[in-house]
Protein backbone atom coordinates (compact mmCIF):
# COMPACT_ATOMS: atom_id res chain seq x y z
CA UNK A 1 0.00 0.00 0.00
CA UNK A 2 1.08 3.62 -0.63
CA UNK A 3 2.08 5.51 2.10
CA UNK A 4 -0.04 8.89 2.37
CA UNK A 5 1.91 12.08 3.09
CA UNK A 6 0.42 13.88 5.79
CA UNK A 7 0.20 17.58 5.07
CA UNK A 8 -2.16 18.07 7.68
CA UNK A 9 -1.45 20.79 10.77
CA UNK A 10 -1.35 18.34 13.83
CA UNK A 11 -0.60 15.80 14.14
CA UNK A 12 1.22 16.00 11.14
CA UNK A 13 4.07 13.75 8.99
CA UNK A 14 6.66 11.89 10.76
CA UNK A 15 9.90 13.42 10.57
CA UNK A 16 11.79 11.31 8.28
CA UNK A 17 13.82 9.25 10.87
CA UNK A 18 10.81 8.93 13.80
CA UNK A 19 10.36 5.46 12.51
CA UNK A 20 13.80 4.52 13.29
CA UNK A 21 14.48 6.11 16.43
CA UNK A 22 10.88 4.43 17.73
CA UNK A 23 12.40 1.36 17.07
CA UNK A 24 15.93 1.67 18.35
CA UNK A 25 13.16 2.94 21.46
CA UNK A 26 12.13 -0.51 21.74
CA UNK A 27 15.22 -2.20 21.34
CA UNK A 28 16.27 -0.09 24.31
CA UNK A 29 13.58 -0.60 26.23
CA UNK A 30 13.07 3.17 26.52
CA UNK A 31 9.22 3.00 27.70
CA UNK A 32 10.05 0.45 30.58
CA UNK A 33 12.30 3.05 31.85
CA UNK A 34 12.07 4.58 35.60
CA UNK A 35 11.20 7.80 36.09
CA UNK A 36 13.99 7.79 38.67
CA UNK A 37 17.36 7.38 37.90
CA UNK A 38 20.28 8.39 36.23
CA UNK A 39 19.09 6.85 32.65
CA UNK A 40 16.09 8.77 32.78
CA UNK A 41 17.90 12.23 34.24
CA UNK A 42 20.30 11.85 30.70
CA UNK A 43 17.26 11.25 28.21
CA UNK A 44 16.22 14.84 30.08
CA UNK A 45 19.47 16.43 30.14
CA UNK A 46 20.12 15.35 26.39
CA UNK A 47 16.38 16.34 24.77
CA UNK A 48 17.10 20.12 27.00
CA UNK A 49 20.29 20.32 25.58
CA UNK A 50 19.66 19.97 22.08
CA UNK A 51 16.19 21.69 22.22
CA UNK A 52 18.37 24.33 23.96
CA UNK A 53 20.89 24.86 20.70
CA UNK A 54 17.92 24.26 18.56
CA UNK A 55 15.44 27.21 20.14
CA UNK A 56 18.98 29.45 20.74
CA UNK A 57 18.12 29.15 24.59
CA UNK A 58 20.14 31.15 27.05
CA UNK A 59 21.21 28.80 29.57
CA UNK A 60 19.25 30.97 32.51
CA UNK A 61 15.82 29.52 30.98
CA UNK A 62 13.93 26.52 32.25
CA UNK A 63 12.79 23.62 29.47
CA UNK A 64 10.00 21.65 31.20
CA UNK A 65 7.98 18.75 29.94
CA UNK A 66 4.31 18.84 30.14
CA UNK A 67 1.67 16.90 28.51
CA UNK A 68 0.15 19.34 25.34
CA UNK A 69 0.39 23.00 24.55
CA UNK A 70 -2.98 23.18 25.57
CA UNK A 71 -1.94 22.39 29.34
CA UNK A 72 0.51 24.98 28.74
CA UNK A 73 -2.21 27.66 28.46
CA UNK A 74 -3.34 27.04 31.84
CA UNK A 75 0.17 26.40 33.60
CA UNK A 76 1.51 29.58 32.49
CA UNK A 77 -1.47 31.39 33.42
CA UNK A 78 -2.18 29.71 36.52
CA UNK A 79 1.35 30.08 37.50
CA UNK A 80 2.05 34.09 36.69
CA UNK A 81 -1.01 35.33 36.83
CA UNK A 82 -2.44 36.60 39.71
CA UNK A 83 -5.58 38.99 38.87
CA UNK A 84 -5.03 40.07 34.93
CA UNK A 85 -3.63 39.23 31.74
CA UNK A 86 -3.65 40.61 28.12
CA UNK A 87 -4.69 38.64 24.90
CA UNK A 88 -3.74 39.51 21.68
CA UNK A 89 -6.61 37.62 19.59
CA UNK A 90 -6.52 36.85 15.88
CA UNK A 91 -8.24 33.52 15.88
CA UNK A 92 -9.31 30.22 17.52
CA UNK A 93 -6.29 29.40 18.86
CA UNK A 94 -5.96 32.56 20.61
CA UNK A 95 -8.92 32.70 21.36
CA UNK A 96 -8.71 29.68 23.60
CA UNK A 97 -5.57 30.74 25.37
CA UNK A 98 -7.85 33.77 26.56
CA UNK A 99 -10.92 31.64 27.45
CA UNK A 100 -8.73 29.50 29.79
CA UNK A 101 -7.72 32.49 31.23
CA UNK A 102 -11.82 33.23 31.84
CA UNK A 103 -11.93 29.78 33.20
CA UNK A 104 -9.13 30.28 35.87
CA UNK A 105 -11.37 33.94 37.32
CA UNK A 106 -8.35 36.23 35.56
CA UNK A 107 -9.80 39.19 34.32
CA UNK A 108 -8.68 39.20 30.93
CA UNK A 109 -8.02 42.11 28.55
CA UNK A 110 -8.26 41.15 24.49
CA UNK A 111 -6.79 43.07 22.35
CA UNK A 112 -8.72 41.68 18.79
CA UNK A 113 -7.51 41.79 15.20
CA UNK A 114 -9.58 40.21 12.20
CA UNK A 115 -9.23 36.93 11.37
CA UNK A 116 -6.36 36.33 8.88
CA UNK A 117 -4.87 39.32 10.24
CA UNK A 118 -2.33 40.10 12.94
CA UNK A 119 -3.17 42.55 16.12
CA UNK A 120 -0.52 45.59 15.52
CA UNK A 121 1.38 46.09 18.17
CA UNK A 122 2.04 49.78 17.80
CA UNK A 123 -1.67 50.47 18.21
CA UNK A 124 -1.50 48.62 21.88
CA UNK A 125 -2.36 50.51 24.84
CA UNK A 126 -2.22 48.57 27.69
CA UNK A 127 -3.73 49.22 31.29
CA UNK A 128 -0.77 49.10 33.68
CA UNK A 129 -2.57 46.50 35.53
CA UNK A 130 -2.00 43.53 33.14
CA UNK A 131 0.57 41.44 34.41
CA UNK A 132 1.03 39.08 31.51
CA UNK A 133 0.85 39.50 27.71
CA UNK A 134 -0.30 36.29 25.69
CA UNK A 135 0.31 35.88 21.77
CA UNK A 136 -0.09 33.84 19.13
CA UNK A 137 3.07 33.53 17.41
CA UNK A 138 1.46 31.30 14.51
CA UNK A 139 -2.03 31.23 14.66
CA UNK A 140 -2.95 27.60 13.28
CA UNK A 141 -6.17 28.51 12.39
CA UNK A 142 -6.22 31.16 10.29
CA UNK A 143 -2.55 30.83 8.97
CA UNK A 144 -1.63 34.03 10.39
CA UNK A 145 2.12 34.76 11.34
CA UNK A 146 3.24 37.45 13.82
CA UNK A 147 6.32 39.30 12.37
CA UNK A 148 9.20 39.19 14.29
CA UNK A 149 9.51 42.78 14.28
CA UNK A 150 5.89 42.79 16.51
CA UNK A 151 7.47 41.06 19.44
CA UNK A 152 10.02 43.20 19.49
CA UNK A 153 7.96 46.30 19.49
CA UNK A 154 6.15 44.58 22.62
CA UNK A 155 8.98 43.76 24.44
CA UNK A 156 10.19 47.33 24.72
CA UNK A 157 6.91 48.89 25.11
CA UNK A 158 6.15 47.09 27.87
CA UNK A 159 9.02 46.19 29.68
CA UNK A 160 7.92 45.20 33.12
CA UNK A 161 5.05 43.11 31.90
CA UNK A 162 5.51 39.20 31.31
CA UNK A 163 5.36 38.35 27.61
CA UNK A 164 4.05 34.69 26.63
CA UNK A 165 4.10 33.44 23.12
CA UNK A 166 2.18 30.38 22.24
CA UNK A 167 4.75 28.71 19.58
CA UNK A 168 3.55 25.48 18.94
CA UNK A 169 2.53 25.26 15.18
CA UNK A 170 6.16 27.02 14.80
CA UNK A 171 8.67 25.70 16.41
CA UNK A 172 11.66 24.90 15.43
CA UNK A 173 10.80 27.96 13.08
CA UNK A 174 11.13 30.75 14.78
CA UNK A 175 12.07 34.15 13.17
CA UNK A 176 12.35 36.29 16.74
CA UNK A 177 14.94 36.40 19.16
CA UNK A 178 13.69 34.35 22.14
CA UNK A 179 15.22 36.28 24.69
CA UNK A 180 12.84 38.90 24.16
CA UNK A 181 9.99 36.37 25.96
CA UNK A 182 10.03 35.51 29.15
CA UNK A 183 8.00 32.24 28.06
CA UNK A 184 7.32 30.01 24.61
CA UNK A 185 5.44 26.43 24.67
CA UNK A 186 4.86 23.92 21.92
CA UNK A 187 4.06 20.19 21.80
CA UNK A 188 5.54 18.01 19.65
CA UNK A 189 3.18 16.83 17.01
CA UNK A 190 3.52 19.45 14.67
CA UNK A 191 6.99 20.67 13.98
CA UNK A 192 9.04 18.15 15.06
CA UNK A 193 6.96 15.46 13.76
CA UNK A 194 6.36 13.23 16.38
CA UNK A 195 3.60 11.68 18.16
CA UNK A 196 1.35 13.58 20.30
CA UNK A 197 1.11 13.19 24.18
CA UNK A 198 4.40 15.92 25.15
CA UNK A 199 4.32 19.55 25.86
CA UNK A 200 7.34 21.68 25.47
CA UNK A 201 7.49 24.64 28.71
CA UNK A 202 9.96 26.99 28.02
CA UNK A 203 10.32 29.96 31.35
CA UNK A 204 13.18 32.16 32.88
CA UNK A 205 13.84 33.46 35.93
CA UNK A 206 11.11 36.49 35.69
CA UNK A 207 8.29 34.38 35.32
CA UNK A 208 9.49 32.15 38.45
CA UNK A 209 9.93 34.92 40.46
CA UNK A 210 6.24 35.82 39.82
CA UNK A 211 4.93 32.45 40.78
CA UNK A 212 6.77 32.52 43.65
CA UNK A 213 5.58 35.89 44.56
CA UNK A 214 1.83 34.17 44.02
CA UNK A 215 2.68 31.57 46.15
CA UNK A 216 4.11 33.39 48.85
CA UNK A 217 0.27 35.72 48.66
CA UNK A 218 -1.09 32.10 49.57
CA UNK A 219 -2.80 32.28 46.12
CA UNK A 220 -3.29 28.93 44.16
CA UNK A 221 -0.76 28.14 41.38
CA UNK A 222 -2.56 24.61 41.33
CA UNK A 223 -1.00 21.73 42.37
CA UNK A 224 -0.44 18.99 39.24
CA UNK A 225 2.57 21.20 37.57
CA UNK A 226 2.82 24.74 39.76
CA UNK A 227 5.85 25.98 38.29
CA UNK A 228 8.17 26.12 41.68
CA UNK A 229 7.61 22.26 41.55
CA UNK A 230 8.22 21.72 38.23
CA UNK A 231 11.48 23.93 38.35
CA UNK A 232 12.45 21.91 41.34
CA UNK A 233 12.44 18.70 39.79
CA UNK A 234 13.69 20.13 36.43
CA UNK A 235 16.95 20.80 38.32
CA UNK A 236 17.62 17.39 38.89
CA UNK A 237 16.36 16.40 35.53
CA UNK A 238 13.20 14.62 36.47
CA UNK A 239 9.53 15.13 36.26
CA UNK A 240 6.96 15.16 39.37
CA UNK A 241 5.04 12.87 37.83
CA UNK A 242 5.74 9.87 35.63
CA UNK A 243 6.36 11.68 31.88
CA UNK A 244 6.35 10.28 28.39
CA UNK A 245 9.75 9.03 29.09
CA UNK A 246 9.27 7.38 24.77
CA UNK A 247 8.51 11.36 23.69
CA UNK A 248 11.39 13.01 25.73
CA UNK A 249 13.38 10.34 24.19
CA UNK A 250 12.65 10.70 20.68
CA UNK A 251 12.14 14.86 20.90
CA UNK A 252 16.27 14.53 22.08
CA UNK A 253 17.06 12.18 19.04
CA UNK A 254 15.23 14.59 16.78
CA UNK A 255 15.97 17.94 17.90
CA UNK A 256 20.07 16.27 18.24
CA UNK A 257 19.24 16.08 13.83
CA UNK A 258 17.78 18.97 13.52
CA UNK A 259 20.65 20.62 15.05
CA UNK A 260 22.86 18.76 12.12
CA UNK A 261 21.23 20.81 9.51
CA UNK A 262 21.13 23.98 11.79
CA UNK A 263 18.26 25.91 12.71
CA UNK A 264 18.94 28.66 10.10
CA UNK A 265 18.92 26.23 7.32
CA UNK A 266 15.64 24.77 8.58
CA UNK A 267 14.36 28.40 8.37
CA UNK A 268 15.76 28.38 4.89
CA UNK A 269 14.19 25.85 3.56
CA UNK A 270 10.99 25.99 5.37
CA UNK A 271 10.26 29.19 3.70
CA UNK A 272 11.42 27.94 0.22
CA UNK A 273 9.01 25.51 0.81
CA UNK A 274 6.38 27.60 1.90
CA UNK A 275 7.03 29.63 -1.55
CA UNK A 276 6.19 26.84 -3.79
CA UNK A 277 3.11 25.60 -2.13
CA UNK A 278 1.96 29.75 -1.57
CA UNK A 279 2.77 29.99 -5.80
CA UNK A 280 0.70 27.20 -6.59
CA UNK A 281 -2.33 28.36 -4.39
CA UNK A 282 -2.13 31.59 -6.55
CA UNK A 283 -1.87 29.63 -9.44
CA UNK A 284 -5.03 27.79 -8.93
CA UNK A 285 -7.96 29.87 -10.11
CA UNK A 286 -9.95 27.97 -7.39
CA UNK A 287 -7.72 29.02 -4.28
CA UNK A 288 -6.29 31.81 -3.05
CA UNK A 289 -4.07 32.61 -0.21
CA UNK A 290 -6.64 33.48 2.84
CA UNK A 291 -3.96 35.94 4.87
CA UNK A 292 -4.13 38.69 1.87
CA UNK A 293 -1.01 40.31 3.44
CA UNK A 294 1.87 39.19 3.02
CA UNK A 295 4.06 40.14 5.87
CA UNK A 296 1.07 38.06 8.08
CA UNK A 297 1.57 34.93 6.11
CA UNK A 298 2.41 32.05 7.92
CA UNK A 299 5.65 29.83 6.44
CA UNK A 300 4.24 26.73 8.50
CA UNK A 301 0.54 26.53 8.50
CA UNK A 302 -1.07 27.87 4.80
CA UNK A 303 -4.36 28.71 4.48
CA UNK A 304 -6.49 28.80 1.29
CA UNK A 305 -9.36 29.47 0.85
CA UNK A 306 -11.84 28.09 -1.85
CA UNK A 307 -13.32 30.32 -4.81
CA UNK A 308 -16.52 28.18 -4.01
CA UNK A 309 -17.02 25.82 -1.15
CA UNK A 310 -18.79 23.19 -2.80
CA UNK A 311 -15.16 22.68 -4.47
CA UNK A 312 -14.13 21.85 -1.05
CA UNK A 313 -15.32 17.70 -0.99
CA UNK A 314 -13.99 17.35 -4.11
CA UNK A 315 -10.38 18.52 -3.51
CA UNK A 316 -9.85 16.46 -0.12
CA UNK A 317 -11.22 13.32 -2.10
CA UNK A 318 -8.76 14.23 -5.24
CA UNK A 319 -5.87 14.96 -2.85
CA UNK A 320 -6.44 11.37 -0.82
CA UNK A 321 -6.79 9.58 -4.09
CA UNK A 322 -3.42 10.78 -4.59
CA UNK A 323 -2.22 10.18 -1.14
CA UNK A 324 -2.23 13.15 0.21
CA UNK A 325 -4.00 14.59 3.75
CA UNK A 326 -3.93 18.24 3.83
CA UNK A 327 -6.33 19.67 7.05
CA UNK A 328 -10.15 20.82 6.26
CA UNK A 329 -11.11 24.35 7.40
CA UNK A 330 -10.70 25.42 11.16
CA UNK A 331 -14.76 25.67 13.14
CA UNK A 332 -16.66 27.58 10.80
CA UNK A 333 -14.32 27.89 7.54
CA UNK A 334 -14.24 23.86 7.66
CA UNK A 335 -15.64 23.98 3.99
CA UNK A 336 -14.07 26.95 3.05
CA UNK A 337 -10.38 26.48 3.79
CA UNK A 338 -8.02 24.21 3.14
CA UNK A 339 -4.76 24.18 5.77
CA UNK A 340 -1.44 22.57 4.59
CA UNK A 341 1.41 22.51 7.20
CA UNK A 342 4.53 22.85 5.97
CA UNK A 343 7.10 21.47 9.00
CA UNK A 344 10.97 20.26 8.81
CA UNK A 345 9.10 16.57 8.51
CA UNK A 346 8.10 17.78 4.73
CA UNK A 347 10.57 17.31 2.27
CA UNK A 348 10.78 19.78 -0.86
CA UNK A 349 10.09 16.46 -3.12
CA UNK A 350 6.85 15.99 -1.10
CA UNK A 351 5.89 19.69 -1.48
CA UNK A 352 6.19 19.76 -4.84
CA UNK A 353 4.13 16.67 -4.91
CA UNK A 354 1.60 18.58 -3.67
CA UNK A 355 2.07 21.48 -5.15
CA UNK A 356 1.37 19.96 -8.75
CA UNK A 357 -1.96 17.74 -6.94
CA UNK A 358 -3.29 20.98 -6.20
CA UNK A 359 -2.60 22.38 -10.29
CA UNK A 360 -3.42 19.46 -11.78
CA UNK A 361 -7.12 19.18 -9.70
CA UNK A 362 -9.91 19.60 -12.10
CA UNK A 363 -13.26 20.28 -10.30
CA UNK A 364 -15.14 17.46 -12.56
CA UNK A 365 -18.86 17.24 -10.82
CA UNK A 366 -19.58 19.62 -8.26
C1 LIG B 1 -2.29 22.75 18.28
C2 LIG B 1 -2.21 24.07 18.95
C3 LIG B 1 -2.38 24.20 20.34
C4 LIG B 1 -2.77 23.05 21.21
O1 LIG B 1 -1.73 22.13 21.32
P1 LIG B 1 -2.05 20.64 21.81
O2 LIG B 1 -0.69 20.01 21.91
O3 LIG B 1 -2.92 20.04 20.74
O4 LIG B 1 -2.75 20.73 23.10
C5 LIG B 1 -2.19 25.45 20.90
N1 LIG B 1 -1.88 26.52 20.15
C6 LIG B 1 -1.71 26.44 18.82
C7 LIG B 1 -1.35 27.65 18.05
C8 LIG B 1 -1.87 25.21 18.18
O5 LIG B 1 -1.70 25.12 16.85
Amino acid sequence: MRKTTFFTVGPSELYFTAEMHLKEALRRQIPSMSHRGTAFQSLYRHAAGHLRELLNLPESYYILFLSSGTEAWERILQSCVEKRSCHLVNGAFSKRFAHTAKELCLETELIEAPDGSCCEPKSMLLSNDSELIALTYNETSTGAMQPASDIADLRKAFQDTLLAVDVVSATPYLTFDVEQVDSLFFSVQKGFGLPAGLGVWIVNERCLSKAVKKQEKEMSLGSYHSLPGLIEKAEGYETPETPNVLGIYLLGKIAEEMNLKGAAQIRKETEQKAAILYQAIEDCAYLAPFVKEKKWRSKTTLVAELQDVAYHKPLMDYLSSQHLEVSSGYGKYKDQHIRIANFPAHSKEQVERLADALLAFKKVEV
